[in-house]
């Protein structure tokens, strides 16, 4: 009998664990089906104790790249073969991209924090900030509110303190960055911190779906007017961080812009075309999506 065999195109995807909460995948489908690519975007949920073995399997299958989810983005770096600029600075990898059998890696979570935040600039500039947070995309966050937003002082909460003390470490050597200072979660100064800072960002994972109720912030000041909330979680778009600090009058920004402007750099290094970013969020509706990515976690099997 013969057989017709159909090109697949080419492969790209995103490696972590767990990934079903992941709105990449319908962002890249979309970008795409609108550019005419003939691109694929899987997912792949790798166990920390496989990370080393997925990643020769990327290159044994011939994939371009994938992207780099929780809570691989800082493990992942040991197992690359060249970081750019700013994955060195940062300290994380989010983006792979195999080039002349190497995997590259990059941090394109920088684009997504710094477009977010644009709007705000003045605003950050010489006053305080909190981050809530001390993994890969704090150390993004750290990184673009450094380099890019010039705030007097950056307060890092975490619930492992050694962590955090890590990455002050890690900006004071290698950004010559001397005013992070790190409080561990739930300290009594945390209300003391929020109070003083213009912006407070969560990049935790706390409040990510399937836990919509939670909030990593136990501090609870009465009006939070002239104060930016940012969270990095996307699912949902409106996290309990967010709802809860909207009213009591803080500006609030979702992790969606950033989601967004980090996808568009990732496709652009993989695909050497600039995403339509415009055209790929008309085309997708965040109801839409959440109903999807809830119907594929029902269907994952642990
Ligand atoms: P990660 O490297 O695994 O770091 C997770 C962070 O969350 C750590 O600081 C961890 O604290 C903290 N954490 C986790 N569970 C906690 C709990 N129950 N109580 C208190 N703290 C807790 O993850 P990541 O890559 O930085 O991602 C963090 C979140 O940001 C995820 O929800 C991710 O989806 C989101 N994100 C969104 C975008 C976007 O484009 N919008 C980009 C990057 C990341 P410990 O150090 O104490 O464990």
């Amino acid at each position: 009998m013969k057989r017709s065999i159909k090109s697949h195109g080419k492969l790209v995807g995103l490696i972590g664990h767990p990934i079903s909460h992941s709105w990449s995948p319908m962002i890249h489908e979309t970008a795409f089906k609108i550019t005419n690519q003939d691109y694929h975007y899987a997912t792949f949920d790798v166990h920390p104790k496989n990370l080393r073995e997925a990643l020769k399997g990327l290159m044994a299958l011939g994939i371009v790249g994938c992207n780099v989810t929780i809570p691989h983005k800082e493990a992942v770096m040991e197992f690359i073969d060249e970081l750019s600029a700013d994955a060195r600075l940062v300290g994380a990898v989010n983006t792979i991209h195999i080039e002349n059998d190497s995997l590259v890696g990059y941090n394109t979570d920088i684009d997504g924090v710094v477009e977010a935040l644009k709007p705000y600039r003045e605003q950050i500039a010489d006053q305080s900030v909190t981050v809530f947070g001390a993994g890969g995309g704090a150390r993004a966050a750290v990184y673009s509110l450094i380099s890019y937003y010039h705030p007097a002082q950056i307060f890092v909460i975490n619930r492992d303190v050694s962590r955090a003390e890590l990455m002050k470490k890690f900006f004071s050597d290698s950004q010559n960055y001397n005013n992070l200072k790190v409080v561990e979660l739930h300290n009594l100064d945390e209300g003391n911190v929020i109070e003083s800072s213009r912006l407070v960002i969560n990049a935790t994972s706390v409040g990510m779906s399937p836990s919509p109720d939670e909030n990593v912030m136990t501090a609870d000041p009465k009006d939070l007017e002239g104060k930016i909330f940012f969270d990095l979680v996307y699912n949902p778009v409106e996290t309990r961080f967010l709802r809860d600090a909207r009213k009591k009058n803080a500006t609030t920004v979702s992790g969606i812009d950033m989601l967004y402007n980090q996808a568009a750099k990732s496709f652009e290094i993989w695909t050497g075309m600039s995403m339509p970013l415009d055209k790929v969020r008309a085309k997708l509706d965040p109801r839409f999506i959440a109903a999807r990515v809830t119907a594929r976690r029902k269907t994952v099997v642990h």
